[in-house]
């Protein structure tokens, strides 16, 4: 590429970072690095109605998050600063000056109720919308009697009532529009500030922005900013439309689908570079077949010769395999580290706050003697407490409903759970080391002894000691519990099952 590549991503602060927009976002990140150019972002801030305090923050937590570094915009500064349109005002201004110096847009003084009633009517005769250009012809003496008794007014576009504008879409290739069916829309509203359509196209040519990469969605809008830079006398940048995301029902992906705002899936426990690597895949190929990528593969790769037109469906199934490669993969102390804010969390909704793991030694080092147990288990950080919550507790229930019968495997009955559980715990308190094979191997004698299988026998062990039917590995987990919880626990299901009535399953 022969130009020097300077990208935006331009978000308007009107609600969470949705994962449509952060995908735009990253594929011109991406762009922007495997070209050496320059990645900005600038906040589009004109719709001031629309404006959700916090958003901003938000936005730029997201991007941080996913390790989406800005060369210039808000906190990075540069120098085609500001980086806040609503701190640009001028410079829309001047433009809008020069349009209306030029014949390219006029005043328009319609009231709403006018406009109300125009669209009524077009409904009615079953016509386009938009506007019917009644202020494009007034003459000086109406026009300034008009604005004497109403204002400024709004600016519009005075667009050409007949032929074709298209563009050279890097994605999409050729596309055009019919001039006739454009109807002279608002550039100016009459607040002084610029609409989207006047802003985006000064604030791309005063940043140089080489190529402008967004949502198919803003295809409709490109023959408007065609026309916007043709009657500036600013050259075009190039134009590229990022496919739609789509739900599993080929919808556009919405709240109905699940989660859209890019947070929630932080907070959720997807792990970012799982995150980002399954975002990339929303419209992206290196060869249509390979899924997990490094970054670095993905920025040495990038080519929107491979952004696919068709919608990209987002597919929550894939994304939490693919949380679980990457969680896999990691690690084990950088997992902990990760996972122990969630941890925490929970430990504190279970009223268990003084074993936070954070800063003391002990709980720490216990909580990486866990995390490796359960690293190939999970898919989310989220389940960690679900996976090792009996780990913490004083007190422990048998699944599912704490009923000390839980502890009578297949084909025993009361008398043999209750043996297994004595024989364990005589050989758990005399193991002369606490550790995973050479309890096994007592213990295995020990079921042999008194006539029970393995499976019988460490299934009572395992729910007298997790609480669980299914757990990791049953003596890393004793292991890591450590014999005076592990012996107290097998004497208390003693206790609870004798106590219990019933017999037989
Ligand atoms: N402010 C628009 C948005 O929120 C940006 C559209 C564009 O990139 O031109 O998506």
């Amino acid at each position: 590429m022969s130009e020097h590549v300077r990208v935006r991503y331009a978000p308007s602060p009107t609600g969470e970072p949705h994962i449509g927009n952060i995908r735009t976002a990253l594929f011109n990140w991406l762009f922007a690095r495997h070209h050496g150019g320059e990645f900005l972002v600038r906040i589009e801030d004109t719709d001031q109605d629309r404006l959700v305090p916090g958003a901003v923050d938000a936005i730029l937590e997201g991007l941080r998050w996913l390790e989406i570094d800005w060369d210039e915009g808000p906190e990075a500064g540069g120098p085609y600063g500001p980086y806040f349109q609503s701190e640009r005002l001028e410079l829309y201004q001047q433009a809008a000056e020069i349009l209306l110096g030029n014949g390219s847009a006029y005043r328009c003084y319609c009231s709403r109720e006018r406009l109300e009633q125009m669209r009524k009517d077009q409904i009615g005769r079953n016509a386009a919308p938009g506007y019917d250009g009644r202020c494009r012809s007034l003459t000086a003496e109406e026009r300034s009697d008009l604005e004497a008794g109403g204002g400024p007014g709004v600016i519009r576009f005075a667009m050409p009532g007949s032929g074709v504008i298209g563009v050279q879409d890097e994605i999409r290739g050729y596309v055009e529009w019919q001039n006739d069916l454009l109807d002279d829309f608002v550039i100016m509203k009459s607040d002084g500030f610029p609409t989207y359509h006047l802003a985006v196209v000064v604030d791309d040519y005063e940043m140089k922005i080489s190529h402008v990469l967004r949502a198919e969605e803003w295809l409709p809008s490109t023959p408007r900013h065609l026309h916007i830079y043709d009657a500036l006398g600013y050259q075009q940048p190039k134009f590229g439309h990022l496919p739609m995301i789509l739900g599993p029902d080929r919808e556009k992906l919405s709240k109905r689908h699940g989660a859209t705002s890019i947070l929630e899936y932080k907070d959720t426990g997807y792990l970012p570079q799982a995150m980002a690597n399954f975002m990339v895949l929303l419209g992206w190929s290196l060869d249509d077949k390979t899924e997990v990528m490094s970054r670095q593969t993905v920025v040495d790769n990038f080519d929107l010769r491979r952004v696919s037109r068709s919608g990209a469906i987002f597919d929550q199934e894939k994304l939490a395999w693919m949380n679980g490669v990457y969680i896999r993969e990691m690690d084990s102390k950088d997992l902990a580290n990760l996972a122990a804010p969630f941890l925490a969390k929970a430990l504190e909704n279970h009223d268990l706050g003084e074993k936070l793991p954070d800063g003391q030694d002990y709980w720490q080092d216990y909580w990486f003697k866990i995390v490796p147990l359960i690293q190939e288990r999970i898919k989310l950080l989220s389940e960690v407490w679900d996976r090792t919550g009996y780990f913490f507790q004083d007190e422990i229930d048998y699944e599912p409903d704490n009923d000390p019968t839980a502890l009578i495997q297949k084909g025993m009955d009361k008398d043999s759970a209750l043996t297994a559980l004595s024989k364990s715990l005589d050989c758990l308190a005399s193991a002369p080391v606490f550790q995973n094979q050479p309890l096994e191997e007592s213990l295995r004698e020990v079921a042999h002894d008194v006539g029970l299988t393995p499976r019988q026998f460490f299934g009572v062990l395992r729910t007298a000691v997790t609480g669980r039917n299914a757990t990791p590995p049953l003596f890393e987990t004793i292991e890591v519990l450590g014999r005076e919880l592990v012996v107290r626990r097998v004497a208390k299901a003693g206790e609870r099952l004798s106590a219990a009535g019933g017999n037989a399953q």
